[in-house]
């Protein structure tokens, strides 16, 4: 089994402070840098996932869709969370990148799943924001493609409690294996 650490969307507009921020979103940073030591330890390879709408994204209040503006590609609201310590050859998936399109999972209109593929890849780690909406559309599209899917319950925040437990019932009953980091350590 060859594995895969995925850390979603883990921007500045989804942190506090940001435009779409998710509540305490930057409190399972230090939590991701212990995965990616660990997943770097054993050899794993680090993926990054960003929202990277253009300017006039279908998402947006403005355009119609029902989210702030967030994530604009190049801006600073779509940098990752400065304190994320990444490996050198971590790789970044983009999503959602063109005016009409939306994804909030990381294999939507991506090269994500064949780029797995073809580094040998059939087990991912999946850690981020939020846990209701680009995690869990991440983790059950993983499912659905054929990867053993784990999901990181101490690095995962949701944007309302209720609905992220919610969301993580939904994915262990697709199949996602819940772990922590202690549970991989020991
Ligand atoms: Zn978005």
């Amino acid at each position: 089994m060859k594995e895969a650490l995925v850390i979603v969307d883990m921007q500045r507009d989804f942190m506090p402070g940001g435009s779409l921020p998710v509540p305490d979103g930057d409190k399972i940073v230090p939590r991701l840098n212990e995965y990616v030591k660990l997943f770097v330890e054993r050899g794993a390879k680090v993926f990054a996932t960003k929202d990277w709408h253009p300017p006039n994204h279908k998402s947006f209040k403005e355009y119609g869709g029902p989210w702030p503006r967030h994530c604009v590609q190049g801006t600073e609201g779509a940098e990752l969370h400065p304190d994320l310590k990444l490996p050198e050859d971590a790789e970044i998936v983009l999503k959602a990148t063109k005016p009409d399109e939306e994804a909030y999972s990381a294999f939507q209109g991506t090269d994500f799943a064949s780029r797995l593929r073809e580094l040998g890849i059939d087990r991912i780690y999946v850690g981020g924001v939020a846990t209701e909406y680009c995690v869990k559309a991440t983790v059950l599209d993983g499912l659905r493609l054929g990867f053993e899917v784990y999901l990181l319950l101490d690095a995962v925040k949701g944007v309302r409690a209720e609905d992220a437990e919610r969301a993580v019932e939904e994915m262990k009953g697709a199949g996602a294996k819940p772990v922590t980091l202690s549970q991989l350590k020991g």
